[in-house]
C-alpha cells in the first residue's frame, strides 16, 4: 500500500466508495465528481503511482484495465453510443491522485481533449 494514497485506502474499505467491481488484481468505483452520467475508475490493487513507474512485470495490466472497462460499458449501456478511456499522467498531464487508474467516460457527447 502507498503511504496515505487515497486509493490503497478505497481498496482496503478505508475509505468509502461506491465499488462496482472486484477481483483479485482490479477494483472499480464511480468518481467521487463525475463530469459525464458514466464516470468509473478502473484501478489495480497492487499499488503503482503512475503510468511512468510502470514496468515489464505489468505488462499485462493496461489491458485488463481497458478489457475492464470495456465490460462496464457494456453493463452501462453505452458501449455503442461510445465512451472515453483516459490515465493521466503527473502534473501536466492532469493526475492528482497517484495511483495508477484508468477513467471511463461515457454518457454524453464528448467534445474536446485537453
Ligand atoms: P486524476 O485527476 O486523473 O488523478 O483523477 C483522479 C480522480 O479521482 C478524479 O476524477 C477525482 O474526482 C477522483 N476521486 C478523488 N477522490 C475520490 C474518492 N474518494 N472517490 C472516488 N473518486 C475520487
Ligand atoms: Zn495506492
Amino acid at each position: 500500500m502507498g503511504a496515505d494514497c487515497l486509493f490503497c485506502k478505497i481498496i482496503n474499505r478505508e475509505l468509502p466508495a461506491d465499488i462496482v467491481f472486484e477481483d483479485d488484481e482490479l477494483v472499480a468505483f464511480n468518481d467521487i465528481s463525475p463530469q459525464a452520467p458514466t464516470h468509473m475508475l478502473i484501478i489495480p490493487k497492487k499499488h503503482i503511482a503512475t503510468v511512468n513507474d510502470l514496468t515489464d512485470a505489468e505488462i499485462d495490466l493496461p489491458g485488463k484495465l481497458i478489457l475492464r472497462a470495456k465490460a462496464i460499458a457494456s453493463e452501462k449501456g453505452i458501449a455503442e453510443t461510445g465512451y472515453r478511456l483516459i490515465m493521466n499522467c503527473n502534473e501536466q498531464g492532469g493526475q492528482t491522485v497517484f495511483h495508477v487508474h484508468l477513467h471511463l467516460l461515457g454518457g454524453r457527447q464528448l467534445t474536446h481533449l485537453g
